[in-house]
């Protein structure tokens, strides 16, 4: 056992699994995934498959891919494919992949069988109706008037429905449990309702379809699922699962445990409310990297290591919390610390002339990719007399404790030279557009004549520049829980990406298409002093390169431990 896979032994899920398998020696472990293809994945939904796939590694076990295909309102074939991508993406291979709509023949059988047995009945009170009859929490439910048809006709009412002999709405099977049942899920829940529309996997040939509680424990039935895990908010629907098991004739008995869903600070996670986002236009798509989709934080930089940690360090429980969002960049920051090459960029570009140099003047460094990992290499930058450097590192006002270029002040360009600002000239806006400056060239590698040793700043030779345009996201929302919110959409930052154009080094732009071409796609920067980038594979265009900001510099949650 490596250490990767070792913290999955340490849960209360393995602890059951670990039992299971010592009074059992025959056990196979077998789990599964089970996304509705109504949407991308998200971190949440990586939560489950990580515990899915590598519980199955860790035990010998098996772990499917199934399709909770139950709804064909709500999906579509395209989700199908982005979940398969993603999934791969972790790294995660599946035994076999189903659709719980491969088993509609059997669930039918199975929903006949409980007919037969006195246990489903056709009833055709409206969907409100049932809604109402159901009763709630604190009033038991009232039985419906259909609910003591006999057999006979519960038999001939639903081959009706299967054939399309009513319409939506018109009729539903449901299971003939207990009206004042503590549970709601057990009193007398639909299991079959029926919708005229094509199925992306079935086509035209149900009208009929099982809904999700019926649907789930038969497939992981069918399957030989063992263990059968899923998030707190089915804790309810157990006795409904054990229920349907119980009263089926299918051979396996899958025993399902449930552990806390992932909620993450400033983030929404639902499929559902992502879709709105995205239909209001308030993000680009499920791939923006402003959401925590897989696709998402993938074009932001996240790697799939990154997020496997995140999710080893997060743990499975049954306590329901909210994850610092920090602890997640503390993740991906981690690991670019050590693999990201170093370089310079310029998001907001102000030019410097270096009055003492020659036009013609070019010299040229080796700086090194990372600062103490040799293998990473080096690169080459050049300096001539006219440079770029952040506007940010120029003032005209400033207090004491300001350090960086200021009129008749030193700073030093990293790598090179310490230059001395004394002239700026300004446009008719009273913007400051050039600085002209002195360049001390004895002071390569050495203080200055006297002795001091001025801040670092970086900068790229103008002509060592390449255009790039710098996407700055923050948090989508300003509130650290906007689940919890009805009106989520009230709580968006506005100010959730903000866009910089400037400059990186050619040399690395050089790089960056050698790369591509190679399909060696991931180009992870550290920009020195901004933040770690990766390159937009979307949006770059030949002539101007897009990079996404991952993750600043700078690790809160690192500090607050
Ligand atoms: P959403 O609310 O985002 O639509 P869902 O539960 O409806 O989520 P499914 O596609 O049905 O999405 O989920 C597939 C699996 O992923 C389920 O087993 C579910 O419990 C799990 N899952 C979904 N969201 C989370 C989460 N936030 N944390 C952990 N597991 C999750
Ligand atoms: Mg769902």
């Amino acid at each position: 056992m490596n250490n990767k896979t070792k913290k999955y032994t340490n849960n209360f899920i393995s602890q059951i699994i670990n039992k299971d398998v010592n009074d059992n020696e025959n056990l196979s472990l077998k789990t599964r995934f089970p996304p509705e293809p109504n949407g991308y994945l998200h971190i949440g939904h990586a939560k489950s498959i990580c515990l899915n796939f590598e519980l199955a590694q860790l035990y010998n076990g098996k772990c499917n891919l199934r399709f909770d295909d139950t709804n064909p309102l709500k999906e579509n074939i395209k989700y199908i494919s982005a979940i398969k991508n993603d999934i791969n993406w972790l790294g995660y291979k599946w035994h076999n992949i189903h659709y719980s709509s491969e088993y509609f023949p059997k669930l039918y059988k199975y929903a006949k069988e409980l007919i037969k047995k006195g246990l489903a009945y056709v009833d055709q009170l409206t969907k409100e109706q049932i809604r109402e009859y159901r009763g709630t929490l604190k009033q038991p439910g009232i039985n419906s008037p259909y609910r003591n048809r006999t057999i006979q006709e519960n038999i001939k009412l639903f081959k009706k429905m299967k054939r399309g002999d009513f319409s939506e709405g018109e009729a539903s099977l449901r299971a003939k449990i207990d009206m004042k049942s503590a549970f709601i899920v057990m009193r007398d829940p639909v299991i079959y309702r029926i919708i005229f529309s094509e199925h992306h996997q079935t086509k035209k040939k149900w009208c009929i379809y099982p809904m999700y509680d019926f649907a789930h424990c038969i497939s992981d039935a069918i399957e030989g699922i063992t263990h059968s895990l899923c998030t707190l908010e089915f804790q309810d629907n157990k006795s409904l699962y054990n229920w349907i098991l119980k009263n089926t004739s299918v051979k396996k008995y899958p025993q399902q445990y449930e552990f806390s869903r992932l909620n993450l600070e400033f983030c929404i996670l639902s499929k559902r409310k992502l879709s709105i986002l995205i239909d209001k236009k308030l993000i680009t798509g499920w791939n923006d990297p402003r959401i925590p989709t897989l696709s998402g934080l993938r074009r932001k930089g996240y790697t799939p290591s990154s997020i496997k940690n995140f999710c080893e360090k997060i743990g499975i429980t049954k306590q329901d919390n909210l994850i610092e969002f920090s602890m997640l960049e503390h993740c991906i920051r981690k690991e670019l610390n050590k693999t990201s090459i170093r370089t310079m960029a310029i998001l907001e570009p102000i030019k410097i002339f270096l009055y003492n140099l020659d036009k013609n003047h070019e010299e040229k460094f080796t700086v090194p990719n990372h600062p103490n990992n040799p293998e990473l290499g080096t690169h080459e930058i050049i300096f001539t007399n006219i440079i770029y450097i952040d506007r940010l590192d120029f003032k005209e006002k400033y207090n004491k404790k300001y350090k960086k270029l200021k009129l008749g002040g030193e700073i030093r360009l990293r790598y090179a030279y310490v230059i001395k600002a004394e002239k700026i000239e300004k446009d008719e806006n009273n913007n400051i557009v050039k600085i002209i400056c002195y360049c001390d060239l004895n002071t390569l590698g050495k203080k200055t004549k006297n002795n001091k040793n001025p801040s670092v700043i970086h900068w790229i030779s103008v002509k060592n520049s390449f255009p790039a345009e710098f996407r700055l996201y923050d948090h989508l929302f300003n509130i650290k829980n906007p689940e919890k919110e009805k009106n989520f959409l009230s709580y968006i930052n506005p100010k959730s990406l903000i866009i910089k154009n400037g400059f990186i080094e050619k040399n690395i732009e050089k790089n960056i298409e050698k790369n591509i071409e190679k399909n060696i796609g991931e180009n992870f920067f550290q920009f020195e002093r901004i933040g770690y980038f990766c390159i937009d594979n979307i949006d770059s265009k030949k002539d101007k390169l897009v990079f996404n900001r991952t993750v600043s510099l700078r690790d809160l949650w690192n500090l607050k431990k």
